[in-house]
């Protein structure tokens, strides 16, 4: 089943062009990664799927519904960036609970979801500390944490790793998969690390200049790029 879908999806700013017309489809449960050189337009793609960029044309469906003029709330997806987004002064289960204290959740059911949450990401031991206390690997857990307590059905992720060191890059990658897996939801992962997007996902989008050069599951991507842009893109090393 179709997840979402973007139809001649295309994004302007001013006069300059960065998203030209895209077509894409994106299983429920699925793994997608956009990946492409800095600049080619993922975080606007992304952006205009969580509803915090205007479209300029085209159309973005969530399961046969077009939501191009949804509120972000409405369209229950979450997002997890690279600079984390947490607020250093209050402790790690303030951070992983922040939006249900904004959306008003009765206080023992923020218990019971930041519990739940830190469980799966294994940051029991670490609720009381503040940000400045945490490793860069586990900051990325607690943005993981704050993203999962609303149940979302779509996580958004934009480049969570890049801020790590190589070392701790590939070491969460397995935690993104784990997290995944484990949740069940869509998710949509934006990097432009070739290796990260082959290594997490079931279908890479190759992107180019706002553009999809060739989208595929990875294998195929490797063993049949259709062009020398994807066959470079792929084929260097991060
Ligand atoms: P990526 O995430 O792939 O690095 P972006 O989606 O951030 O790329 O940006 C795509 C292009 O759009 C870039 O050329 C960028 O400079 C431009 N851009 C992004 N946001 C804005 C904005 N708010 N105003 C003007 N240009 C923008
Ligand atoms: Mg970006």
């Amino acid at each position: 089943m179709t997840r979402i879908r973007l139809e001649n999806l295309r994004k302007s700013f001013g006069d300059v062009d960065v998203v030209h017309g895209l077509d894409l489809e994106i299983e429920d449960g699925s793994f997608v990664a956009l990946v492409g050189p800095s600049g080619c337009g993922k975080s606007t793609i992304l952006r205009m799927i969580a509803g915090l960029e205007d479209i300029t044309s085209g159309s973005i469906y969530f399961d046969d519904q077009r939501v191009n003029d949804a509120e972000p709330k409405a369209r229950n997806v979450a997002m997890v960036f690279q600079n984390y987004a947490l607020y250093p002064h209050i402790t790690v289960r303030e951070n992983i609970g922040l939006n249900l204290h904004i959306s008003k959740f009765p206080k023992a059911e923020i218990d019971r979801l930041v519990n739940e949450a830190a469980a799966m990401l294994e940051l029991q031991d670490l609720l009381d500390r503040r940000p400045a206390q945490l490793s860069g690997g586990q900051r990325q857990r607690v943005a993981m944490g704050r993203a999962m307590v609303r149940k979302p059905s779509v996580f958004l992720f934009d480049e969570p790793l890049s801020n790590l060191d190589a070392k701790l890059r590939v070491q969460m990658r397995a935690e993104i998969k784990h997290f995944h897996k484990s949740m069940q939801r869509t998710s949509i992962y934006v990097t432009h690390d070739q290796i990260e997007a082959m290594t997490l996902a079931d279908k890479v989008v190759v992107l180019r200049k706002g553009r999809i050069e060739q989208a595929g599951d990875p294998i195929s991507l490797y063993e049949s790029p259709q062009n020398v842009f994807v066959a470079q893109f792929i084929g260097s090393p991060a």
